[in-house]
């Protein structure tokens, strides 16, 4: 699965937004910097409505949501990659992930602490981004140092190691995220393996006041033009009302954010603003037992995407008969789209489109 690291100073919110998508009070939010000790992870499905359209046709007992991982990563401080606070831990528990959350403190309140003394969401997110590119210059160092003698040797990953790390070292000492970095294609697989922290996609997450989780506010503007300028996405969300609303049964929930004026709650938003920064996209299996969402990346073909439901469906791959989830819906379904001649059988060749309904069809 797909694994979002929570970060952010202490006191932004972090733990409050954890909760509301777990839905569970377990992660105990406090007014204290360091509440969040042990990194916690949780996982969530991610909404569809597509999903429920197809399982109301089909009649499907179960619904069954493909799933994101969060994990809430404990409180980064000023002097993290020099091992202060919690740093180190931080640090290893963000390399596993594939992109990273940063909530970003954007609401005035007197009675919670920041830890500078000031609400600046830009200069937090700086804050941050330098622990990690600092964090980064001092793994290059080492793993510089661990490869000099196979590079000598002439052991060609190394060479190719080397050439990448040192690329890299220059850049974040000129003072830019490894990110930015231009990667030949013959380099990527090596680049990626190298899981630097400055390379990892941020979706900011402007933690705004009760009242402003539609429009936002002067805070969220600034971060808005930040992301965009790097590259980066951002969501607006109040996450003391997203976690009111986790604790409300859903028909509840829909007449609160009626009354906020919001279309969906912002976790929704949060979640699939995190799918589109990762290029995943969903295909669905659609039967009477279930009807089920999974996760591929963007561009997987037919054989890998099987692969992801069951080893044995990519080994033995014959086929894949398949329905664009638009056709399945105008033709009330997998009958009625085989009678359209909407029912398409692709081969190993086939590139998978979002909302694809598939049926794998496979040697045992
Ligand atoms: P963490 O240290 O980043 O995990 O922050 P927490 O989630 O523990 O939140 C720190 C404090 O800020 C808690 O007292 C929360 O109730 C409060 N808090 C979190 N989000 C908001 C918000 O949107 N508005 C306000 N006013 N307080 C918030």
């Amino acid at each position: 699965g797909f694994k979002m690291g929570i970060v952010g100073l202490p006191n932004v919110g972090k733990s409050t937004l954890f909760n509301a998508l777990t839905k569970t009070a377990a992660a105990q939010a406090a007014n204290f910097p360091f509440c969040t000790i042990e990194p916690n992870v949780g996982e969530v499905g991610v909404p569809d409505a597509r999903l429920d359209k197809l399982a109301a046709i089909a009649q499907s007992k179960s619904i069954i949501p493909t799933r994101m991982t969060f994990v809430d990563i404990a409180g980064l401080v000023k002097g993290a990659s020099k091992g202060e606070g919690l740093g180190n831990q931080f640090l290893a528990n963000i390399r596993e992930t594939d992109a990273i959350a940063h909530v970003l403190r954007c609401f005035e309140d007197g009675d919670v602490t920041h830890v500078d003394g000031r609400v600046d969401p830009v200069a937090d997110a700086e804050t941050i981004e330098t622990e990690l590119m600092l964090a980064d210059l001092e793994s290059i160092e080492k793993r510089l140092q661990g490869i000099v003698r196979k590079v000598r040797g002439g052991d060609k990953e190394a060479v190719q190691q080397e050439r990448l790390l040192k690329a890299a070292q220059e850049m974040l000492e000129d003072g830019k995220p490894a990110r930015l970095l231009e990667v030949d294609e013959d380099d990527v697989k090596a680049w990626k393996m190298l899981q630097l922290l400055s390379t990892k996609p941020v979706l900011y997450v402007c933690n705004v006041g009760e009242s402003e989780s539609a429009e936002g506010n002067d805070h969220s503007a600034k971060v808005a033009e930040m992301a965009a300028a790097q590259g980066n996405s951002h969501v607006i969300i109040s996450a003391q009302i997203e976690e009111e609303i986790s604790q409300l049964e859903d028909d509840e929930a829909i007449m609160f954010l009626e009354e906020m004026g919001l279309a969906e709650a912002g976790l929704d938003r949060l979640i699939r603003a995190g799918y589109e920064l990762l290029h995943l996209e969903t295909y669905f299996t659609v039967g009477p037992k279930e009807a089920r969402a999974w996760t591929i990346r963007q561009g997987t073909m037919a054989p890998q995407a099987a692969g992801v439901i069951h080893g044995d469906f990519e080994k033995g791959f014959i086929r894949a008969e398949t329905i664009a989830y638009e056709d399945y819906i105008a033709c009330d379904g997998e009958s009625g789209a085989k009678e359209a001649g909407k029912m398409r059988a692709e081969g190993k060749g086939y590139e998978v489109k979002d909302g694809d309904v598939m049926h794998f069809l496979f040697n045992t």
